[in-house]
């Protein structure tokens, strides 16, 4: 099978094929290197890196980098979104990191994704009250909404002159049809990635899945050709979704939106894809299949900290000792309440919002969808 088709990175699961078609390196060998390796880490939800080895070296030296974790603000976000902004949270609170998060609303206006820029702007402070709603240092951490903070223009235009159209042709797959502001955009994101060493002077990681590394490759050969750091990346697994198809926003009953009520939560549990046998009579004798079981990845991704439990599961699983609905049950359990705490969480920083940004936000908007 073909890892790009139609210019497009299929989301395979063969990480070896990935890991070779990327050129990135494996995470095991540095494994060791992390202080207090979270779980995403511990459990290979991060499965390769590029330069990351660099970023510890400067870290473990007593240096600081930054974080660089953009998001395209064109729906609520689900809890397979807020993944990363935990991995982004724990670098913060583990090594200092200092954390920034373009919301390219051009993005998602130029590919049409949203029907109008403001519609772009509102899930751009929705987005965001989500994330600092985990927790973020607002000290340490920086949102700006690309289309209003003039940086990002000025920046792109003179990044763009270090790139030429066959280049971002090729790594893009740009067709014919595609309009000029989507092929300006590589220019956009560049001047995002480069964000922190510019303007800070801080080498810098992007967390992302591995069919965004083209635009980590591109910005770490302009940063070559300016004598900057080349950004380093991070790179995240694919996850699935409740019915075991990635998780959209589009599809809703794939996933948890952090607005989700406890009930519509409940039923979307109730209906994921297990690793069951088709009666609990059968799932007694011959035992279920977590690896496959979407439930169990929910508690091994998202849910559990304690490694010694979810290998507890796992074994309870496969013996038989353990049936669905009991897993589900439990799954809904850790959904309600991480739900309730979740929204007492945006509703308290609604108003601190403002803090996290780099220029000025009309948070009424927030209040009306556009
Ligand atoms: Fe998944 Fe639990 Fe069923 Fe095993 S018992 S297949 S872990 S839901």
């Amino acid at each position: 099978m073909a890892i790009v088709e139609a210019g497009e990175v299929k989301k395979t699961t063969d990480y070896e094929r990935l890991i070779e078609y990327f050129g990135v390196e494996r995470i095991e060998p540095i494994l060791n290197r992390f202080k207090n390796p979270h779980r995403l880490i511990r459990r290979k939800v991060i499965f390769a890196h590029r330069d990351f080895d660099k970023i510890l070296d400067i870290a473990n030296l007593g240096g600081t980098f930054a974080v660089l974790s953009g998001r395209g603000p064109s729906n609520k976000l689900h809890i397979g979104h807020l993944l990363v902004y935990e991995l982004n949270l724990y670098l913060q609170r583990e090594y200092g990191a200092s954390v920034y998060v373009p919301l390219s609303d051009d993005e998602k206006y130029v590919f049409r994704k949203v029907k109008n820029l403001e519609e772009a702007q509102y899930y751009a402070l929705d987005n965001a009250l989500d994330i600092v709603a985990l927790g973020y240092d607002p000290k340490k951490t920086k949102f700006f909404i690309s289309s209003e903070y003039p940086w990002v223009y000025k920046a792109a235009i003179r990044l763009s002159r270090h790139l030429t159209y066959s280049t971002v042709r090729a790594v893009f797959g740009f067709r014919d049809d595609n309009n000029p502001g989507e092929i300006f955009y590589s220019c956009i994101q560049m001047a995002h990635i480069l964000f922190p060493e510019i303007v800070y002077g801080l080498p810098t990681v992007v967390p992302v899945a591995i069919d965004q590394d083209p635009y980590i490759r591109i910005s770490r050969d302009v940063a070559a050709k300016l004598r900057l750091f080349k950004p380093a990346g991070l790179y995240l697994k694919y996850l699935r979704g409740l019915t075991g198809k990635p998780m959209s926003a589009s599809e809703p009953q794939t996933c948890i939106f952090t607005t989700d009520d406890v009930e519509e939560a409940r039923k979307k549990v109730w209906n994921a894809f297990t690793g069951g046998q088709p009666t609990i009579r059968e799932q007694r004798e011959k035992g279920g299949n977590p690896d496959i079981c979407v439930v169990f990845e929910m508690f091994y991704v998202y849910f559990i900290e304690d490694d010694a439990e979810v290998e507890r599961i796992r074994q309870d699983c496969m013996s038989g000792n353990l049936i669905c609905g009991e897993c589900k049950d439990r799954l809904c359990e850790y959904v309600s309440r991480f739900l309730k705490e979740h929204r007492r969480r945006r509703e308290q920083m609604k108003d601190r919002l403002p803090e996290f940004f780099l220029h000025e936000i009309d948070t009424s908007i927030l209040d009306k969808l556009p």
